[in-house]
């Protein structure tokens, strides 16, 4: 029996496994839950990601590692929590000495490994270094188009945000170098220049397209969009479109961007042969107040442990293959590049992953194999290690703090002012019942009920403290001024001479 259980699932799954679909990941920077149309925002207009939503699969429980952006771009590339990468805590500087360590491996480079041509377009945040050395052209990636770290780590006051010479609004980084735009590891603009910045991602990306199916061969796009991170910027086209203001017109130019390369994937003739999936980094910055993004009803934002600071809008997308509908199944960043290796045929790096393989509930409608959810907070310590673990529908949380990212809200529990506070026994919330995090069920003591539930959580948090292998830190190897990227290397005085017209 059990030889004809095997031969029956074998022939079935080998139709959906055994081709080499083309992959799209588009990857939002803090982009909240509640951003857009399809998660219920009132004036949000998405109308290419709410089209995506209502043909794929809508996740209403998918999360990344972390709460702000290096270290949740180093877990989605490599199904692995940024504590092993070493990319904590915190995030890279155009500065930083450190990166993402060139031992670890890539979804690029799993996929570059069964014929795929790899481009990435957009931010990378995942280091630098002297000479280039942890550009995405050093971790798999064939092509690089793209600023490599956040959009907010130049002088913004230099800079044109909108047309008509509308500064960019805030301050952003002063003292660090004019952002560069790089082809590969060439700087092609410095600054950059945000009112042409997708139309030229575009432009690349059509070709980039084009050219692989031409030559027939399966591609891997990674569209790690500036958008909708502060500052907020917008082509003509876009600006002044949405009733949203400023972040609706950021907001609106990415969905159309997201549009366009449908549409490019479209006229190529392969849409039923491409999955697309969308996520974000992390939760908003409501700090920004009405031109920061919304977690929607979920608790605080950006750099929290708290659902609005990690819980992201997912949506997965393959005509004719992933049936469309809204799902509470669990799922991860982590899950991307195993459930990507299964889809290829790729063998998994020989490293301890943290991911699971998705496939077969995407394609096949099985239950998601995720149980648990890890929220580490951004400045990562192992004495303290994780602050809050969901198991299941429940969520305990072991330290709390609130952060600059998330102020302005109502809520206290958000602000720099709600310090680091531990918990014992935890905080504990059934986001099934109570998805805002409001009301703790151990308020009065451990009901009987609970305590098998706590019990469990505590001996998963145990298991998965006692196991995890921090790696370095790359981050608090430190910065070094003359590594920041300069198009005019010889120039004086830095860095507000780099700056190069093309
Ligand atoms: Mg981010």
């Amino acid at each position: 029996m059990a030889v004809w259980i095997f031969i029956v699932v074998g022939f079935f799954l080998q139709p959906v496994f055994s081709n080499h679909p083309n992959i799209i990941l588009i990857f939002a920077d803090d982009l909240g839950y509640g951003d857009l149309g399809c998660y219920g925002h009132p004036t949000s207009l998405t109308p290419n990601l709410d089209w995506m939503a209502s043909r794929g699969l809508r996740f209403k429980d998918f999360y990344s590692t972390a709460a702000v952006c290096s270290p949740s771009r180093a877990s989605l590339l490599t199904g692995r929590y940024q504590t092993r990468s070493g990319v904590y805590p915190s995030v890279f500087f155009p500065s930083s000495r450190g990166g993402l360590p060139l031992s670890e491996v890539t979804i690029a480079e799993v996929l570059q490994s069964q014929g795929y041509e790899t481009a990435i377009i957009g931010k990378w945040h995942l280091g630098f270094g002297l000479n280039g050395t942890f550009l995405p052209t050093r971790q798999g990636f064939q092509h690089f188009l793209g600023v490599p770290f956040s959009h907010d780590q130049g002088p913004c006051r230099t800079l044109t945000c909108f047309p008509l010479n509308t500064q960019c609004y805030g301050t952003c980084d002063i003292g660090e170098a004019p952002l560069p735009v790089f082809l590969n590891e060439e700087i092609i603009q410095q600054p950059v220049n945000f009112t042409g910045l997708i139309p030229m991602y575009l432009e690349f990306s059509k070709s980039f397209i084009n050219k692989a199916v031409n030559d027939k061969k399966p591609y891997f796009l990674y569209y790690a969009a500036h958008h909708t991170h502060y500052p907020q910027f917008a082509s003509a086209k876009y600006t002044g479109s949405s009733p949203r203001g400023r972040y609706g017109d950021a907001l609106l130019e990415f969905d159309g961007s997201i549009g366009e390369l449908l549409q490019t994937v479209r006229e190529s003739g392969t849409l039923d042969n491409t999955l697309i999936f969308f996520t974000s980094d992390n939760g908003p910055e409501t700090m920004r107040m009405e031109r920061g993004g919304s977690s929607g009803h979920l608790k605080c934002g950006k750099s929290t442990t708290y659902e609005g600071g990690m819980r992201e809008p997912a949506i997965a997308y393959w005509e004719g293959k992933i049936k469309p509908g809204v799902t509470s199944e669990l799922g991860s960043i982590l899950d991307i590049l195993p459930t990507l290796a299964a889809l290829t045929g790729a063998p998994l790096p020989n490293v301890t992953l943290d991911g699971y393989d998705l496939s077969e509930f995407l394609l096949l409608g099985h239950k998601s194999p995720r149980n648990t959810i890890h929220y580490y907070p951004p400045s990562i310590d192992p004495k303290t290690g994780i602050f809050a673990l969901r198991v299941g529908k429940y969520k305990a949380h072991f330290y709390t703090q609130g952060a600059f990212h998330s102020e302005t809200t109502p809520d206290p529990d958000c602000r720099i002012t709600a310090l680091l506070t531990a918990h014992d026994p935890p905080l504990l919330f059934d986001l099934h019942l109570d998805p805002a995090e409001n009301y703790n069920l151990l308020n009065r003591g451990i009901p009987t009920d609970l305590a098998p539930v706590l019990h469990e959580i505590l001996q998963t948090r145990d298991q998965f403290e006692s196991s995890m292998e921090y790696g370095e830190s790359q981050i608090n190897l430190g910065t070094d001024t003359s590594l920041r990227p300069c198009c005019n290397p010889e120039c004086t005085p830095k860095p507000s001479c780099c700056q190069c017209k093309n």
